[in-house]
């Protein structure tokens, strides 16, 4: 699937996934808002997207583009525990070759959590009331839930439509 194809069915599932919240949030006791259903949005569709910045191509450009700067902004506001997230996820698409790991079938449940995981652990470090491990297990999964389903889900699609999940291949081309 090229990257026009990635983006529509992107757009897709962030949507459905972005309206779910906003209608159903409030059956789960969450009460999302207009501003949790954009980054649902964007978070899934950025995730839809990912898995083929392995590959040199303009996309690619214009992610490094667009990191580069968002860089720059949050070191001049000082949010260095999300820049240094956002670097560490910036960087490991190129760790491998094209189809890599960021087209394995368990990265996007992996990843999420393993991100979640630092970011935390960069946040528990500052903050001794919050540093038992237990604690920050119940948090991720109640502060961190819309994330840990939106990454999966852009991720996944991606596989989906790459053709990368075994028992849905139909021989659709991909990138
Ligand atoms: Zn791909």
């Amino acid at each position: 699937m090229n990257f026009t194809g990635h983006i529509a069915g992107g757009t897709v599932t962030a949507g459905a996934l972005a309206a779910s919240a906003l209608v159903y949030g409030n059956t789960f006791g969450t009460n999302y808002t207009i501003e949790d259903s954009i980054r649902i949005f964007t978070v899934t569709l950025f995730f839809s997207l990912f898995p083929d910045l392995d590959v040199s191509s303009i996309p690619q450009r214009w992610f490094f583009r667009a990191i580069f700067v968002l860089l720059i902004i949050l070191g001049y506001t000082g949010e260095y525990q999300l820049a240094t997230l956002v670097a560490i996820i910036a960087i490991t698409p190129v760790l491998d070759h094209h189809h890599g790991w960021t087209h394995n079938l368990y990265s996007p449940i992996l990843v999420p959590f393993f991100l979640i995981l630092v970011y935390d652990i960069m946040l528990l470090k500052n903050n001794t009331m919050f540093n038992t491990p237990i604690y920050a297990f119940n948090k991720y999964l109640s502060n961190y839930f819309w994330f840990l389903i939106s990454a999966p889900a852009g991720w996944y699609t991606h596989l989906f439509l790459d053709s990368k999940i075994p028992f849905l291949n139909n021989k659709r081309g991909h990138l």
